[in-house]
């Protein structure tokens, strides 16, 4: 099995910061499209086992990472948020 630890990582900080985000739409397809983009930009750290995502995790708590971590993840919220291809933002338009 392999797991990209930082997609464990980043869905977690979404489901933490994703209120104060300011997100246009919150729909899981949108925090799908955040985290995609956010991954792209992020290096990949693959383990084997689910259990090893802690220790990569462990890694970035109370450093400077976890910021920069979160500032890819406002960026990247930004620019989905502001345009949302999901079908809630499609029926507002019309
Ligand atoms: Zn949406």
């Amino acid at each position: 099995m392999i797991i990209n630890a930082m997609e464990r990582i980043m869905k977690d900080l979404l489901d933490e910061y994703k209120t104060r985000l300011q997100l246009n739409c919150t729909c899981n397809e949108c925090l799908d499209d955040i985290l995609a983009l956010t991954l792209n930009k992020t290096h990949p750290r693959y383990v084997t086992k689910a259990e090893k995502v802690m220790y990569i995790k462990a890694e970035f708590i109370d450093k400077q990472e976890m910021t920069s971590l979160l500032v890819k993840l406002a960026e990247c919220a930004k620019i989905v948020s502001d345009n949302p291809t999901c079908q809630n933002q499609q029926k507002e338009k019309i």
